[in-house]
C-alpha cells in the first residue's frame, strides 16, 4: 500500500522530528505529518522550538546581551564605543536567517534519513490510520504500524487580555517586534516573560511584569529565586507579584491594563502587552471520536512512563503529554519511543532533566530543590560556592550568584544542583552527567577541574558539602 508506513509521526517539533529520524535510523519506514507554515508562508519543520521558541529567543537574547555589554560592561574594561547604533530590523533578520538555516537543516536530515515529510494537518483515526488534510483542503489517509503523536503546545490565552497580533501579543509576537516598545507590559513572570522581558529591557524598553502569584519563580530553588528577583530588580525589570489582571482596553496607541493586588486596584499604560501565562497542549481535534484517545482533565494526552497512550501502538511525546515543557525532554521521549517501537530497550531518566532560564544571570538546575527535599523529609547536606570568589567569573564581569549542591546525608549521592550565574546553562551539564552516573558529591570534589574556569565553582560547591571549600570561609 503506497501510503503505508511502519511509523507515522504527527508533528515535527523537537519531539516529533527527533522520533522520526531515530525511527528511520532503526530501519523503520517513517512519515512525519507537519502543518506548520512559517512567516514566509512556506511549510516548515522544527515546531515551536525552532520557529518561535528556543532558537529565536536565544538568538535575540544573545544580540541584546551584546548591547547590554557595550553599554554597561565594556566601560568597566576601559572600552568605549561612540555612536553606538542598534538596528532592530537587522537583528530580526539575523534571527530569521538562523531559524531558516536550522529548520532547513531538519528538512535535509529528513531527506538524508529517508523520512517522508507529509505537509498538512494530521488527525488520528481508529485502526492505526491517520487522516491528513493538506493546505489546499485535500485529504488522504495513511496506514501505520505504529503512531507517535507529537503535536506540542500553544500559548494559554487570557480572557482579560485577548491577543490582537499587534498591541496585545503572545510570545511569538514578542519575538517579532520591529521597534523597541517604549513601555512593555508582560503578563506572567515565568520563563518566557523573563527571557523576552530581558531582551526588550536590554534594548531600551521600560518593562513592567504582572505576575499573579506571590511567589517568584515557584519551581526554582527558593534561595536561587530570591537571588534572581534581587538581580532582575537591580536591572530595572519592574516585577509586580500577586498582581491579577482584571481587564485591558485599547485607546489611541496605548493599552491600559487593569490589575488587582493586595493593595487594591491599579492600572498601567503600555505600548505593547505580551501575554505569557503558560502553554496548553495541542489536542483540539487531534483524534476522531471513534479513535477513543484518552486525554487527561487538562487536555494532555494520557501516557504511561514509556509514553504509551491508552491505544495499542499509539504513543505520544513532548509538550502534548505534559511534564516539563522542554525541547530536550520531548526529544529524549521521541528517541525512547522509537527504540521501543523498533524492539529495543527504550528508557528515559526523568530525574535528570536539566532546566535553564537564559536570563542574565542565567539560572539552571537539575534534580530536587531544597524546599522539595524538606517537604519529602529527605536528610541532605548542602554545599554552595559564590561566583564572587571565582577568578574566571570576575574576569568575565560575571561574579554574581552561586552554585549550590545538595547530597544525600547518608549516601552522599547528589540529589539536586542549582546554579545562578554566568554560563549556568553550560555548567549544569556537568551535574546532569554526575547525577546520571550516580555520582556522589565526593566524586565531584575529587575530580580535577581546570583553572581558571567557571567549573571551579562547581568543584568548590562539591567540596563545601564536606565544609572543605578552599576559597571560601566554611561555616
Ligand atoms: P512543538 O515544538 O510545539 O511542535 C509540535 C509540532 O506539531 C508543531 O510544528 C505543530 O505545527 C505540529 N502540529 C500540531 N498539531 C498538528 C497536527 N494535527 N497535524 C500536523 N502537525 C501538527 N524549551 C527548551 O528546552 N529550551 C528553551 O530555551 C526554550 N525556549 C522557549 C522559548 C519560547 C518563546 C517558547 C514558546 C518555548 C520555548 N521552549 C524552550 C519550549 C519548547 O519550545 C517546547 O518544549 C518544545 O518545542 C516542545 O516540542 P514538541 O515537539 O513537543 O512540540
Ligand atoms: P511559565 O509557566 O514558565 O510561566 C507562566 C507564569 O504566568 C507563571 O509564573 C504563572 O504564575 C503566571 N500566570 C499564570 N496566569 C496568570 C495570570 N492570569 N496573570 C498573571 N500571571 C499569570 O510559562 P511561560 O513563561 O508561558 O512558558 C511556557 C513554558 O515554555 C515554560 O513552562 C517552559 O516549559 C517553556 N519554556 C522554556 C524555556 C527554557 O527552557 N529556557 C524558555 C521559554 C519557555
Amino acid at each position: 500500500m503506497a501510503n503505508s508506513y511502519d511509523v507515522v509521526v504527527i508533528g515535527a517539533g523537537p519531539a516529533g522530528y527527533v522520533a522520526a529520524i531515530r525511527c528511520a535510523q532503526l530501519g523503520l519506514s517513517t512519515a512525519c505529518v507537519e502543518e506548520w507554515i512559517n512567516q514566509m508562508g512556506e511549510p516548515a519543520l522544527g515546531g515551536t522550538c525552532l520557529n518561535v521558541g528556543c532558537i529565536p529567543s536565544k538568538t535575540l537574547l544573545e544580540s541584546s546581551e551584546h548591547v547590554h555589554r557595550l553599554h554597561d560592561v565594556f566601560p568597566n574594561h576601559g572600552i568605549s564605543v561612540k555612536g553606538l547604533k542598534v538596528d532592530i530590523k537587522q537583528m530580526q533578520a539575523r534571527k530569521d536567517d538562523i531559524v531558516g538555516q536550522l529548520t532547513g537543516g531538519i528538512a535535509a536530515l529528513f531527506k538524508a534519513n529517508g523520512v517522508v515529510w507529509v505537509k498538512g494537518r494530521g488527525r488520528l483515526l481508529a485502526n492505526k490510520q491517520v487522516e491528513v488534510t493538506d493546505h489546499n483542503g485535500k485529504t488522504d489517509t495513511l496506514q501505520a504500524g505504529d503512531i507517535i503523536l507529537a503535536t506540542g503546545s500553544r500559548p494559554v490565552e487570557l480572557d482579560a487580555a485577548r491577543t490582537d497580533g499587534d498591541m496585545i501579543v503572545d510570545s511569538t509576537g514578542g519575538l517579532n517586534f520591529t521597534e523597541v516598545p517604549k513601555r512593555l507590559g508582560i503578563i506572567g513572570a515565568g520563563v518566557i516573560g523573563l527571557e523576552l522581558g530581558s531582551v526588550w529591557k536590554r534594548l531600551g524598553s521600560e518593562v513592567v511584569m504582572l505576575e499573579a502569584v506571590d511567589q517568584f519563580l515557584a519551581p526554582v530553588d527558593e534561595q536561587v529565586s530570591k537571588e534572581a528577583l534581587r538581580q532582575f530588580k537591580k536591572q530595572g525589570l519592574d516585577i509586580r507579584l500577586g498582581a491579577r489582571v482584571t481587564g485591558t482596553s485599547k485607546g489611541g496607541k496605548l493599552v491600559t491594563v487593569n490589575y488587582k493586588d493586595k493593595d487594591g486596584d491599579h492600572a498601567i499604560r503600555v505600548d505593547k502587552l505580551m501575554v505569557c501565562v503558560g502553554r496548553r497542549p495541542c489536542t483540539d481535534n487531534l483524534a476522531a471520536l471513534e479513535a477513543d484517545l484518552l486525554l487527561d482533565e487538562r487536555g494532555f494526552v494520557h501516557v504511561d512512563h514509556q509514553c504509551r497512550t491508552n491505544l495499542p501502538g499509539v504513543y505520544a511525546v513532548g509538550d502534548v503529554v505534559g511534564g516539563p515543557m522542554l525541547a530536550h525532554k520531548g526529544s529524549e521521549e521521541g528517541i525512547m519511543v522509537a527504540e521501543i517501537i523498533a524492539g529495543e530497550h527504550g528508557a528515559m531518566n526523568y530525574d535528570t532533566i536539566p532546566w535553564v532560564i537564559y536570563t542574565n544571570p542565567e539560572i539552571a538546575w537539575v534534580g530536587k530543590t531544597e524546599q522539595a527535599l524538606k517537604t519529602e523529609g529527605i536528610d541532605y547536606r548542602v554545599g554552595s560556592f559564590p561566583f564572587a570568589a571565582n577568578g574566571r567569573a570576575k574576569a568575565m564581569d560575571g561574579a554574581v550568584g552561586m552554585v549550590k549542591l545538595m547530597a544525600d546525608a547518608r549516601t552522599d549521592a547528589i540529589l539536586g544542583a542549582h546554579i545562578i550565574g554566568p554560563m549556568a546553562s553550560e555548567l549544569i551539564q556537568e551535574l546532569v552527567l554526575a547525577m546520571e552516573f550516580g555520582a556522589s558529591s565526593e566524586d565531584l570534589a575529587r575530580t580535577i577541574h581546570g583553572h581558571p574556569t567557571l567549573y571551579e565553582a562547581v568543584h568548590e560547591a562539591a567540596l563545601a558539602v564536606e565544609g572543605m571549600a578552599i576559597h571560601k570561609i566554611n561555616k
